[in-house]
């Protein structure tokens, strides 16, 4: 004997049905059958709803009853002919009861659980009684009303089993019956009046437990949409997969902790018989789903996480409590007595708080009780008000054998922690087969799926990547993502998800990363954007490792890297500006991204995308120490001096520079050193030297009314005008056989930028296009320093530099 349960989504329409037939077909072969099928797809919820209608509008309930009328009809219509009369006519009866149910309602204005139960169970007997008769036409079937069989208390929404008396209905059945299979609705049962009672919600693979334990069956099979019981919600986490076998108690736990593949009082049952339990998909019979037994194949220590949504926490404190024997007691038998659900428990080892959470929808109630059961301790103040908090979440981890796996619960806490999850409460049961963790609600799907990747780490990590600013760089930035994603997936186990992208103008949002292939056009048709709210819907979206891309080169972005880091949002940009600006600005940035544990990385400041401020790092972190820096650190100004001579002009040279994407969208920020300037105070600032922009000396050689100039239009002109002048510090260079190189300097704590001239020996000599040079002379570097040299300007590198910080956040 087997007994198999169909859900739902199993049975939501002839097309699902037929293939429910064909497995069950298979199955009964070899084996007689019993089959447990729940109310098609979301009937129990429409009968449910119109049940509420009724209470305001009968014609409101009329319309839902003849949506779901026409279903069955159609059910009927599709998959039976040799019955289809009586069988029609049945059903029509079954209905025609459902709408003087709604009538009675509509004029009592009262919708007691006793009637609520009697609507929700038509579902099911539709259900069973349809199946089974499109059953017959194929092999060998018969139909059985399981409220004949399964006998609970009075509790009609949540009754309780009499196993005494249904262990004997079902067995007694079962042996007179002759048939091959036998159709059952699931979730129906009746009390010892035969009035109609129903098991809970999603309780039809209870009622599949019950048969397959009064009938000790070989195996019960629970048929379902998914292909078994996930390592988490594969509905939430996209990256879960079933897991191929589990042990009961750990199943219990997943279920109890919202892993709605499995209605949490189904595994008692089968326990106690030792049935194993297989989770199927009906969608995917050849998969094997997941085995449940007593002894699962060994697995991952963590067996599975998962969440329940809509939780309240409640917390009762105060000094009066310590010591005082039995007040916990008062605290559960005043919920319990009240038909409260406790989900979780804590308690403060001072024993000065105990806290539980519930469902929300409970939370109101018990707080009126609990402030009743201990109105004389509040009012003498002993204790606290109670304190209820709403729109939580549970998570918990859940695995057999957590106990033996050190450092668990640090990893759990380190991953939310580095995500910016906020934890109200921990518990780990004293199975020590959990342990849980109330988070705010809006966290859950990220706190999922971070503990995901890190309990399931051999799969694909996943970035999930911001991007603001899509011009020169930006555009690239894009390309090279979009090129490599497949390579860094095989080889890396990465993914890069663009998640959002704005220009100064519109924002686009996905929270399924935007397809980078016209990522373009989507942003034309985006939402207008500002700062302030590209912010807002980062924070909103809430992903795990989330990164802020900043490619501009705007004053006004870089002051908004502190928001993003305290959210615990790494921060990648090559806009100099934040780190240019104030020591104190530089040194807060720094300290608030190891406070919130976000990195913020700016590689592509200095030297596009050389790892020069990385290797600067790495000597530092090693205990080297930096006594001189020398480097050309404009690609731009390199460019410029390389190309120009007694045959070209100045401003020709420059504009192809700027043309070529070797500068800053304002020239003048080159040529002036400003930018070179900014870059050597970031490499003093790196090597762990206080200094600010003002202390580096600049030696200028652009004239001063060219300096003072407002607009590229107007910098050009004047470039035009003081043509001679650069072809005289040209020729002054030429004369003496030396090329002429932008040149900064650090040492003894000072820095200087200017124009020097370069002799033939030197190593900045032949320095080619728009390179960059750096020399670190250091503690072990003293005469031979280490250098790094290479294309220092342009989107293609930069862009390839921004890539490289994002990797490295990655591999952390
Ligand atoms: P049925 O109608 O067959 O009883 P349910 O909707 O009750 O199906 O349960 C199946 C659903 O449970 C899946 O579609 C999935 O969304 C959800 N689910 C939640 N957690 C898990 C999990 N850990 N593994 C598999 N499914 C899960
Ligand atoms: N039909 C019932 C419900 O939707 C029982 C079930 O499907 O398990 O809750
Ligand atoms: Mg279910």
């Amino acid at each position: 004997m087997k007994v198999l349960k169909f859900g739902g989504s199993s049975v939501a329409n002839s097309e699902n049905i037929q293939k429910v037939l064909a497995i069950v077909k298979q199955e009964s072969k070899n084996d007689k059958v019993a089959v447990v099928v729940s109310a098609f797809g979301k009937t129990t919820d429409q009968l449910i709803s119109a049940g509420n209608k009724a209470l305001k509008n009968i014609a409101d309930a009329k319309e839902t009853l003849e949506t779901i009328k026409e279903l069955h009809d159609q059910i009927i219509t599709d998959l039976i002919t040799t019955h289809k009369k009586e069988v029609s006519s049945e059903v029509a009866g079954l209905f025609k009861k459902l709408l003087s149910i709604y009538e009675g309602l509509y004029l009592l204005q009262e919708l007691s659980d006793k009637t609520l139960a009697k609507i929700s169970s038509f579902g099911e007997r539709l259900s069973s009684l349809i199946i089974a008769n499109a059953a017959k036409e194929l092999f060998d079937a018969t139909h059985e009303e399981s409220r004949k069989l399964i006998t609970t208390n009075n509790d009609y929404l949540n009754a309780q089993v009499n196993f005494k008396i249904t262990d004997i209905n079902i067995t007694s059945f079962f042996d007179k019956n002759k048939h091959q299979v036998v159709f059952l609705g699931g979730f129906i049962s009746s009390n010892s009046n035969h009035e109609t009672t129903t098991l809970g919600r999603g309780g039809s693979d209870y009622s599949a437990s019950i048969y397959a334990a009064a009938l000790g069956a070989k195996e019960l099979q629970i048929w379902t949409d998914v292909s078994g019981m996930f390592t988490a919600n594969p509905r939430v986490v996209k990256q879960a997969s079933p897991i191929s076998e589990i042990s009961y108690e750990e199943a219990m736990e997943l279920s109890h902790f919202g892993a709605k593949v499995l209605y949490p009082p189904t595994i008692q049952p089968s326990l106690r018989k030792e049935i194993p339990i297989r989770i199927k998909n009906t969608f995917d019979p050849e998969n094997l789903g997941t085995l449940i037994s007593n002894n699962p194949k060994n697995g991952n220590e963590v067996k599975g996480i998962s969440h329940i949504e809509n939780i309240s926490l409640i917390t009762i404190e105060g000094g009066g409590m310590v010591g005082i024997p039995g007040f916990s007691q008062r605290l559960f038998e005043t919920l319990s007595r009240q038909k409260i659900n406790i989900v979780f428990i804590t308690q403060a080892s001072s024993e000065h708080s105990i806290c539980v959470g519930l469902y929300e929808n409970d939370a109101a109630k018990a707080s009126e009780l609990l402030d009743d059961t201990f109105r004389s301790e509040i009012d003498r103040k002993k204790i606290k008000p109670i304190i209820v908090e709403n729109n939580l979440a549970i998570i918990a981890v859940v695995g057999e054998s957590l106990k033996n796996y050190q450092g668990l619960s640090g990893q759990m806490f380190s991953a939310l922690g580095k995500n910016n999850v906020n934890v109200r409460a921990i518990a780990q049961g004293s199975s020590e087969k959990n342990i849980s963790a109330v988070i705010n609600k809006k966290d859950a799907k990220k706190a999922l799926n971070t503990l995901h990747e890190q309990f399931f780490g051999e799969k694909i990590k996943q970035l999930n990547l911001f991007v603001t600013g899509v011009g020169n760089v930006g555009e690239r930035f894009l390309a090279q993502i979009h090129k490599q994603n497949e390579f860094l997936k095989e080889n890396l186990k990465l993914t890069i998800r663009v998640i959002g992208i704005s220009n100064s103008k519109k924002m686009v949002f996905d929270s399924d990363g935007i397809n980078l292939e016209n990522w373009k056009e989507k942003l034309e048709n985006g939402a207008p954007t500002s700062l302030e709210s590209f912010y807002n819907k980062v924070k909103e979206s809430n992903h795990r490792n989330s990164v802020f891309i900043d490619n501009t080169a705007n004053q006004q972005v870089s002051e908004v890297y502190e928001k993003y880091l305290r959210q615990s949002i790494s921060v990648v940009t090559c806009n100099k500006i934040a780190c240019a600006s104030s020591y104190e600005n530089y040194k807060a940035l720094k300290e608030i991204s190891r406070k919130f544990n976000a990195s913020f990385l700016f590689e592509t400041n200095v030297g596009a995308g050389l790892p020069i401020i990385d290797t600067l790092k790495n000597l530092i972190n090693s205990g080297d120490q930096i006594h001189k820096i020398q480097a050309v650190l404009s690609g731009s100004l390199n460019f410029v001096f390389n190309n120009f001579n007694e045959n070209s002009t100045f401003h020709n040279v420059v504009e192809q520079a700027q043309q070529e994407g070797y500068t800053e969208p304002d020239p003048k920020i080159d040529l002036s050193g400003v930018d070179v300037a900014r870059k050597i105070l970031i490499l003093a600032r790196e090597s762990g030297y206080q200094l600010e922009l003002e202390d580096i000396s600049k030696n200028a050689f652009l004239p001063l009314d060219t300096l003072e100039t407002k607009n590229n239009e107007d910098f050009y002109t004047s470039l035009i005008k003081h043509e001679n002048h650069f072809q005289k510090i040209y020729a002054e260079a030429n004369d003496k056989d030396c090329r002429l190189k932008y040149v900064a300097e650090f040492k003894d704590g000072k820095a200087t930028v200017g124009l020097q001239h370069i002799a033939t020996d030197h190593p900045f000599y032949n320095l080619e296009g728009s390179d960059n040079i750096v020399l670190f002379f250091t503690e072990r570097y003293p005469e031979n320093p280490l250098l790094i040299k290479g294309a220092g300007a342009g989107a293609e590198v930069t862009a390839s530099g921004i890539f490289a910080d994002v990797i490295r956040i990655a591999n952390q």
